[in-house]
């Protein structure tokens, strides 16, 4: 029981690392769509997939909440804002 928390716990924010990564290179090929529609259907996927990784894996392990999708506070904070338990 406590492993598989751990586990959805690294898994939290291993995704959200990546969703992040997917989000600002997606901004980064946005501004680049001028050039090729490549770019802008890259671009697209690219925030699609941080939507995707955010809304499954961005919530609080413990009561389910959804964090914040907006790179804010919460990433670096240690607690839940809703249920208070902690999360590192
Ligand atoms: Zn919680």
């Amino acid at each position: 029981m406590n492993d598989n928390k751990d586990r959805e716990l690294i898994n939290m924010f291993k995704f959200r690392k990546i969703a992040l990564i997917c989000l600002y290179t997606s901004l980064l090929f946005l501004a680049l769509s001028n050039f090729s529609l490549v770019f802008t259907v890259v671009g697209i996927g690219l925030i699609i997939s941080f939507f995707i990784l955010s809304s499954r894996y961005w919530k609080c392990p413990y009561c389910g909440k959804a964090f914040e999708l907006r790179h804010s506070t919460m990433d670096g904070s240690d607690y839940c804002p809703s249920c208070g338990k902690k999360l590192k």
